[in-house]
């Protein structure tokens, strides 16, 4: 008899899911009571004089709104090895180490069962709709997935960033075995300790195994173009690697040699295969369904900053589909992408009403209200309240406030999102960008995703002549007077001056705040300034931000470096091989 595999009911998964978000409102009140029942002696809640209340009005009235910033000191009693309940009932374990690419410093925060089980949820809940469409029968994924460095804290708590903190997860496995799911590669590779050889090492491990991949993931669909972008410089060492079955010298860690030395044996019929197979590419199009016959989707966070690697994730792809996976952080998960055929522009997610407490502020109406003072206009900048999850309305934009089951109450999480519909009563989110990522000098307001639109723009000048912006980032330029923007470029190959002019004006006229064009007119804000950097100046972002201790599965480029983030400035400042100032104005 054939041995019977825990398989995941995804039919029940479906059948909970309708159940919540049919009820969303009542599946939150129930969520904050549990929460705070759980959590009631904690120091944070008794302080608030909450006095064992548990229904949402109390909640609001005895509870502000915090940023990471305010609860700092609690969070490092926590890590401190502070024994009493400080932010949860229950002590807290693990801590997770934010990627702090998006503000420059990596953060702590709490990581406990719970949020593990949410994180199952969510991956339960968007693998059941996604075998939906395209299921996945018994087969393997090549994950790149990478470990950070686990450290201790003070007070002898595990810190690690909160995918490692997953994927070191038992839990995380038995779910990944019953999605069939399971990565390709040994654990020595996921958590090795240098993330070049994890990388080639998982580029090996898919080839090993290629016609057993059914998909290819990573968190943030970053990592997956970085690993293709790599298959293009080593893929003869592979193949030598395949061919002779003796694993390179460059992997040096005797755990990963071990665990690989197990899987490689010498097959030089597929050594040749890969080898015709990459000869007969132009220009590496559709490279992915090429190594992996059998490929049924690409898997990954492809939203947001991520936006930007599309395009050639597309090019490794040609029409293998891409499906962008959930929506989370490292302080809780928000939503799960249920509709995986919408392409990853459109891709929204369902916020699951049993995860937490959730409320949004509205975005519209709170940047300033007028106020006529003697003659004079001032503005008075006033937040409007929070809404909660099932008041939330169709096509406004909204910061999201997290309250979970791991230590966070009213916790202003940064991101903003559009609610696009509803999926019975829960909101259906689209990622729009990160609040604070903001260039400004005068009156402007430029996002996050005003410069993504701005660069994407401004690249098709340079895709004429098949290059493609490898990756950028952004700055205020207060030194000049005015204060202007430079934008960073790293291109992947040689473009003239002409040309590079005519994007550095191009990238000025796609900013369309208001702010920014207004002040531009009349000269308030300079010339913006495009800089190119060097070939593999990206790369030294990312080495730096690893020798912090980020891990390569939460990587994300600064869009936007602030004076906070002063090395990152310098690793760009030095490396600036020309610089354009726009005449577009
Ligand atoms: P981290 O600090 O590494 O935990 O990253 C969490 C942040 O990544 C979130 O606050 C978002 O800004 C971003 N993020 C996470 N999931 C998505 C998604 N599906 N789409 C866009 N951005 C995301």
């Amino acid at each position: 008899m054939l041995e019977k595999k825990e398989i995941l009911d995804v039919e029940k998964v479906i059948r909970d899911f309708e159940v919540i978000t049919k009820d969303a409102e009542n599946v939150q009140r129930e969520t904050l009571k549990m929460i705070l029942e759980e959590n009631g002696c904690a120091e944070y809640l008794q302080n608030l004089g909450l006095n064992g209340r548990t229904d949402p009005e109390s909640f609001k009235a005895c509870v502000p709104l915090v940023t990471h910033k305010d609860l700092e000191p609690c969070i490092q009693r926590v890590a401190d090895g502070v024994f009493s309940p400080i932010l949860t009932g229950k002590p807290i374990t693990t801590i997770s180490i934010s990627s702090g690419t998006t503000q420059g410093k990596p953060k702590f925060v709490p990581f406990n069962d719970e949020l593990m089980e949410t994180t199952l949820q969510i991956f339960r809940t968007s693998f059941a709709f996604r075998n939906k469409e395209f299921p996945i029968e018994n087969g393997r994924a090549l994950q790149f997935i990478y470990s950070s460095k686990q450290i201790k804290t003070k007070g002898g708590l595990f810190a690690g960033t909160a995918t490692s903190n997953v994927f070191r997860n038992s839990q995380f496995r038995k779910a990944m075995k019953a999605m069939q799911s399971e990565c390709c590669s040994p654990d020595e590779v996921i958590f090795g300790p240098d993330f070049h050889q994890s990388l080639y090492c998982h580029l090996l491990c898919g080839l090993i195994f290629h016609e057993e991949i059914r998909l290819v993931s990573s968190t943030f669909a970053y990592s997956i173009v970085l690993a293709f972008r790599t298959f293009e410089q080593v893929w003869e060492e592979l193949c030598d690697d395949i061919r002779e079955g003796v694993l390179t010298s460059r992997i040096t860690f005797p755990s990963v040699r071990s665990a690989m030395a197990k899987l490689l044996k010498p097959n030089p019929e597929l050594a040749d295969l890969i080898e015709k197979k990459c000869s007969g590419l132009s220009n590496w199009y559709g490279l992915i369904p090429e190594l992996f016959p059998n490929v049924k989707y690409i898997y990954g966070i492809m939203t947001g900053c991520m936006e930007p690697y599309l395009k050639k994730l597309r090019h490794y792809a040609a029409d293998v589909t891409l499906i962008s996976a959930d929506y989370g952080s490292s302080e809780g998960w928000i939503g799960a992408n249920i509709n995986p055929s919408l392409p990853p522009e459109s891709a929204t997610y369902a916020v699951l009403p049993n995860i937490g407490y959730f409320e949004f502020i509205p975005l519209k109406e709170n940047v300033e209200e007028h106020m006529q003072d003697n003659g004079n206009v001032s503005f008075l900048s006033m937040e409007p309240k929070p809404v909660d999850l099932t008041e939330v309305r169709v096509g406004e934009e909204y910061e999201v406030i997290i309250t979970n089951f791991g230590g966070l109450y009213r916790y202003k999480l940064g991101d903003v999102v559009k609610v696009m519909g509803f999926h019975n009563s829960t909101p259906e989110l689209k990622f729009v960008c990160r609040r604070n990522v903001m260039l400004a000098i005068n009156i402007d307001k430029s996002t996050e995703q005003d410069l993504q639109l701005a660069v994407e723009e401004a690249a098709k000048l340079i895709a004429k002549e098949k290059l493609e912006v490898i990756d950028f980032s952004s700055n205020v330029d207060v030194s000049t007077d005015p204060g202007h923007y430079v934008i960073f470029w790293e291109i992947s190959g040689e473009v003239s001056d002409e040309v590079l002019t005519e994007c550095c004006n191009c990238l000025d006229r796609s900013f369309v705040d208001g702010g920014y064009v207004s002040s531009r007119k009349v000269d308030a804000i300079g010339p913006l300034e495009l800089r190119v950097v060097r070939r593999g100046t990206f790369q030294k972002i990312l080495d730096h931000y690893l020798g912090l201790g980020a891990a390569l599965s939460q990587f994300k480029t600064p869009r936007c470096v602030g004076p906070a983030n002063n090395k990152i400035l310098q690793i760009l400042c030095d490396n600036v091989t020309k610089n354009y100032f726009s005449t577009a104005f």
